[in-house]
């Protein structure tokens, strides 16, 4: 981000394809994926991408196979872009290891724009009681850190880790205390932490503290390979860990007595299905997230990614049009 990557641009509208619908976005989510497209951590897949993929809007133009959308709805359009439906991990509900997958904001142009396109099938109706700014988080943040926690299978009741405390980690936090979980936070930033405890966590330490009990799962959100060891030595017996980023670096080497035996495992999670964006959505509607932004206009998009970059965003930061 020092080097300022992100320019403005003038562009004609974007034309929605026959099973498309064109949106006029009022909010769009930083996410740290747009980090990692915007400084190279994942290679460039669109030349001058626009990125972004927590877009909240309006429908304002629909293709003409499109029944499912109608002029006036209000949309979410998430990361997943479009997947094949033919292969053999669409066909068997995994939509989310589709090869031939495509991603807002990486493949496809996102919502850092005044307008967007998207699949009208890859589109999310959106919960009622959440302004466009509190709800844009929930499209990848909060879908990703939900998978997140399926993905540890937490038992009923049980004590989760949560190492790294941004966007994402806030919104399962509070779906997994939602659940009854006991949830432990360990992150680096001090004003992270206070949020951490405002919502209700058991406890708040430092990155590489060991949680004050023994987990029954854990999430890394922080894109720290060097945390991968630090988190398992923190699980009990039987234990799962899931990273939940898109980009981690390198993880050092393991001790297998001291970070995997007693049957801990470690499970990566890779983007998600749509049925797993409608769950969250679904569970939004029924209780209520407390979704913590912070907004920028929308000619300071490098600036929320450097603030993002180096810790300065408590919550989720939402460019505003
Ligand atoms: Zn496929
Ligand atoms: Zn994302």
């Amino acid at each position: 981000m020092a080097t300022r990557p992100l320019v403005m641009v003038e562009e004609p509208t974007p034309a929605p394809a026959p099973d498309e619908v064109l949106v006029r976005v009022r909010a769009c989510g930083v996410c740290r994926t747009d980090l990692h497209v915007t400084e190279g951590d994942l290679p460039v897949r669109r030349p001058r991408v626009v990125p972004g993929h927590e877009v909240v809007g309006e429908v304002v133009a629909i293709g003409g196979e499109v029944t499912s959308l109608a002029l006036g709805d209000r949309v979410g359009v998430a990361w997943l872009r479009r997947t094949c439906g033919q292969c053999h991990y669409c066909r068997r509900g995994a939509e989310n290891l589709c090869p031939r997958s495509q991603y807002t904001g990486w493949t496809h142009d996102g919502g850092y724009a005044e307008y967007a396109t998207v699949p009208a099938q890859f589109a999310y109706r959106l919960p009622e009681g959440y302004t466009d700014e509190q709800v844009a988080p929930l499209l990848c943040a909060g879908i990703i850190g939900y998978r997140a926690l399926q993905r540890t299978s937490l038992p009923p009741g049980g004590r989760l880790g949560i190492y790294g405390f941004g966007g994402s980690a806030h919104l399962a936090a509070q779906v997994a205390l939602a659940q009854g979980a006991t949830v432990h936070v360990m992150t680096r930033a001090s004003k992270a932490r206070e949020l951490a405890l405002a919502l209700g966590v058991a406890s708040a330490g430092a990155a590489d503290a060991p949680p004050p009990e023994p987990l029954d799962a854990a999430i890394l959100f922080a894109p720290v390979g060097w945390l991968v060891p630090v988190a398992l030595q923190a699980l009990d017996r039987g234990g799962v860990l899931a990273i939940a980023g898109i980009h981690l670096s390198d993880v050092p080497s393991l001790v297998y007595e001291r970070h995997l035996f007693y049957e801990r495992e470690v499970r990566s999670v890779t983007s998600n299905t749509r049925e797993d964006g409608r769950s969250l959505l679904a569970f939004a509607a029924q209780h209520r997230l407390d979704v913590h932004t912070q907004p920028y206009p929308f000619d300071r998009a490098d600036e929320a990614l450097a603030d993002l970059a180096a810790d300065r965003v408590t919550g989720a930061a939402v460019l505003q049009p």
